[in-house]
Parts: structure tokens; sequence; C-alpha cells
């Protein structure tokens, strides 16, 4: 049997379901590479070995291996709280946690048989672009050890596309699943705001939050997706809904025909409109990635969406504003780190010194920002106009969405770039968001496949769609996936052979 952390996921399923392999033998396979790999790579913060050998084998005993996700293994973002699992979101202020529950896409995807490898690196409380805001470790780019595997969810994008895992969860607030999956080959999606529960996720921004699948071909991820998707009680924004059909999105897309189908290019985001900031090579690689809908019978037109270009002030202040208040919770009484308890302070002292040391420099960033914005005096002139840009925002999706069925653009305006290179400067790392934020500030769904490599690096190409339309960006990136042959990926592994 060849190496079963090169098979994607329905490969593995086939070979489980046919007896030819075992939950066992797949998960040890990957957690072989972790132990090879992960001391360089560091996608994982905490492995759970044991635990998955066990389940792996409870699966094969059961006789259920390869019937839907049983006997697949799976990595989640350590931002999902897992019961008795250690879960940080990649701060220090939660070392040594271990929740007393699990979140609910964890909980399904255990049901659903998948076993759990570990957690992933991440940027603290998914607050960053690369991975570098870890208070734990860096994460490397399988691309390219000396570069970024993107963020807030690059240990996932790292584990996925170094083969480390099959498939993985991200989180996306501004872009944390798409530019990952775009700066390693990856295929990623946020869903639609609600369509999937984000019960026991760590929040970070709560009206902008949402979980989603990482994998390396778009059929993988979809099954991972209707995994977790779906209504849940325990998430007061969750939509009663039913969970959205991607998987045969994703099937009837991977025909290859696009006929009839209306796609507007963003004049704003790459179109002609395009500012600075954009890699010529990222600008090429989305051109022929639209000639490539065109060929497959799409209607190609340009759209025009202006307020998108205030998207990245508007997030900046409506996301740290929304974590000045959930980050309140951590105040060492209840989770993680306490630090100064010796008796000689009183609890606001324990309280201050424990925030001061377990958070790190942009998490502190965020909370001021957030405060600020929020304040008497500034509320309106911050938190109130980035409020109403978000308005402005929806609309032009809206007016867009009239006359056009799915929008497109480049995932990221850049390819990975050197670890360190953009640590000391704030502004340059809030520009990798530049085109992701649109869809996260509308709540609107937006996946981000691979469309070919610029400098011998991925580059993704992002398709948005209206609200609860989740499976019209499975059926467009089926296509892409389908036009440029192999997954993305599988160069990795010619290169690694
Ligand atoms: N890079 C953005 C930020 O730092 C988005 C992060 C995310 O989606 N979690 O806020």
């Amino acid at each position: 049997m060849s190496d079963l952390t090169a098979l994607p996921v329905t490969e593995l399923q086939a070979a489980l379901a046919s007896g030819e392999t075992s939950a066992v033998e797949v998960t040890r396979a990957h957690l072989d590479r972790i132990a090879t790999e992960d001391g360089d790579l560091g996608a994982y913060l905490h492995v759970t070995a044991d635990a998955a050998l066990q389940r792996a084998g409870e699966i094969d005993a059961a006789g259920t291996a390869g019937t839907g996700l049983a006997g697949i293994p799976v990595a989640l973002k350590d931002v999902f709280v897992t019961e008795g699992v250690p879960t940080t979101s990649g701060s220090r202020i939660l070392e040594g946690w271990r929740p007393p529950y699990s979140a609910t896409v964890a909980s399904r995807l255990h049901d659903a048989g998948t076993v759990l490898l570990g957690k992933t690196n991440m940027d603290e409380f998914a607050m960053g672009s690369s991975t570098e805001n870890s208070a734990y470790r860096v994460t490397r780019n399988p691309w390219d050890r000396d570069r970024i595997p993107g963020g807030s969810s690059g240990g996932s994008s790292a584990a996925v596309a170094g083969r480390l895992a099959p498939f993985a969860l991200g989180t996306d607030t501004g872009g944390s699943i798409r530019q990952p999956a775009a700066v390693t080959g990856l295929v990623g999606h946020k869903p639609t705001y609600g369509s999937v529960s984000r019960y026991g996720l760590i929040a970070f921004s709560s009206s902008l939050d949402q979980a989603g699948p990482m994998a390396r071909t778009v059929m993988d991820a979809a099954l991972l997706h209707e995994a977790i998707g779906g209504h849940d009680p325990r998430d007061s924004t969750s939509i009663d809904t039913r969970v959205l059909a991607v998987v045969e999105a994703a099937r009837r897309g991977a025909g290859g025909d696009l006929s009839g189908l209306r796609v507007g290019v963003v004049r704003e985001l790459g179109g002609e409109g395009a500012g600075e900031g954009y890699d010529t090579g990222v600008l090429e690689r989305f051109a022929e990635a639209v000639a490539l809908l065109e060929a497959a019978g799409a209607d190609v037109r340009e759209v025009s969406c202006p307020a998108f270009d205030l998207a990245l002030p508007a997030y900046y202040l409506i996301a740290p504003s929304e974590a000045s208040s959930n980050l309140a919770r951590f105040e060492g009484m209840r989770f993680g780190i306490r630090v100064g308890d010796d008796g000689s302070r009183d609890i606001d002292e324990v309280m201050a010194l424990t925030r001061e040391q377990g958070f790190g420099p942009e998490v502190k960033r965020r909370i001021i920002l957030g405060t600020y914005a929020l304040s008497a005096g500034y509320y309106d002139a911050y938190y109130g106009q980035a409020q109403k840009v978000r308005t402005l925002i929806s609309r032009d999706f809206s007016a867009a969405f009239d006359g056009v069925d799915v929008l497109v653009s480049p995932t990221s305006p850049t390819v990975a770039w050197p670890i360190g290179a953009r640590v000391d400067d704030p502004l340059a790392m809030y520009a990798a968001d530049l085109c992701t934020l649109p869809a996260s500030l509308a709540g609107v769904p937006a996946i981000s496949v691979p469309c070919g490599l610029s400098e011998g690096l991925p580059v993704g190409l992002q398709v948005m769609a209206p609200a609860l339309a989740d499976d019209r960006c499975y059926r467009v990136a089926a296509a892409v996936e389908a036009a440029l042959g192999a997954p993305l990926t599988d160069r990795l592994l010619e290169r690694a052979a």
C-alpha cells in the first residue's frame, strides 16, 4: 500500500472500506510522520498519540472504518476546546488548561468516528496572519521551511500540506482559514456565518468567528464541512437550517461544466481597480483562473464593490473591539495561569500581573485598540463608523449578487513571505487580509482553492457566494481543481520524492 499520508480522504475511505488498510495503520502512519517531521515543521502544540491509537483500535474493532469518516484522522486548531486535552488558543494565559467539555464540532467529529491526532498551532487567540504570534512555537511552511504557513490557522495548514494530517479544522475571523490554505496550496472554506457551531470555540470576535475545513482536495473539504455543519441549539447565533449539501456540489463541480454560472471579478480586489500590494505572480495566476472559469462556460464580468476598500480599517476596529470584551474573561481566576498569587498582593494586582505576563504583544495591542474604540466619546467616531462601513459592505455584496452568482478575487495579495519579515510591522501583517475581510464582515461564505504557483509558491483563488450558498463556492472550486489537474500538494510530494 502506498504511503497512507499521501492519500486524499476519499481514497483513505475506500482503502479502509475494502479492508486494504485499518484505522490503526492510517493513524500510525500519520503519527510516525509527525514524529519525524514536526520537530522542524512545528504544526502541532499537542499530539494525542495514545488516545488516537486507542480510538482507531475501537473503530477497527467496531468494523465501521471507511463508513463515512470513521477511521480517518483529523487535526484541530487549538482554539477548539477538547475535553481533557490541553487547549491554549496559542496563549500562555491558558497554559495547562484541560477543558471540562468539548466544542460541538469536536464532538461531532468524534461521533463520526474520526481520530483526533492533536491540536495545531495558531496565532495567539487567532490574531495574526503568520502564526508567529503563537506564544509557543514557530510553524514553517512545508513548501519552503523558511516561510510562514499563513495564519492564524497556520498549524492546521502546515499539518495538512505537510501530510501530518489528512485534513484539519481551522477558524476564520478575517481570513484565518482561507489565507493559510492559499499560501500552503490547500482548499480552505469559511462557511456562512452561523452555519457551523461556535459552541466551544474560544471567542476572538464573536460576530465574525466561524469554523471550517482545510484539506488537500475540494471533496475532502466538503466531507469535513458536512460532518461539522448544521444547527446547534448551544450556539445562539446558529442558523436553524439543514446541513448544506456541499459534497454534492463538489461532485457536480468536478464535472467541469460551469455553463450558465455568472461570475463577478471584484474590481477592487485584484481586478482593474486593485490598489498596490499585489504580487505580479498572484495577479497573473488570478487572471489565468478567471480565463479558466470562462473556458468552463461561466459568464464572467467585472463588478465594482467600492466599500470593500474600507474593509481593512473597519475590521481592525470591530474585531479588536469585540476581542477586548471577549478577553476580559481571562483574568487568572478560572482558567490557565495565575501570576503573583503569593499572599502579598490583592486580587486586582494578581489579575493585572497575570494579564501582563499571560498575553503577548499583539493581543495587548488589540485589547488597547478595542477598548479605546469602544470608550465613551470615541465610540461613534470609531466603532460606530466601522459598523456603518460594515453595512455598506453587505450592501455591495447584495447589489453584486443581484447580477452574478459568485464573486472571485485572489485570496491573498502575496505568496508566503519569509519568517520574520513582518513581525515588527503590524500594518504589513494586517495587509495580508485585504481580500478576505469583505466576506468576513458580511458573513457570506468564501473558499480558497489553489490556482497555481508563483515563484514556486502556491497561489489561491477566492470564491465568494451569498449567505447559505456555500454549495456554489464548492462547485466553482471543484471545477477549478478539475481543470488544473492533480492537487497542488501532489507537487510537494513529487518534490519530496
Ligand atoms: N489576520 C486577521 C487578524 O489578525 C484575521 C485573523 C482570523 O481570521 N482569525 O485579525
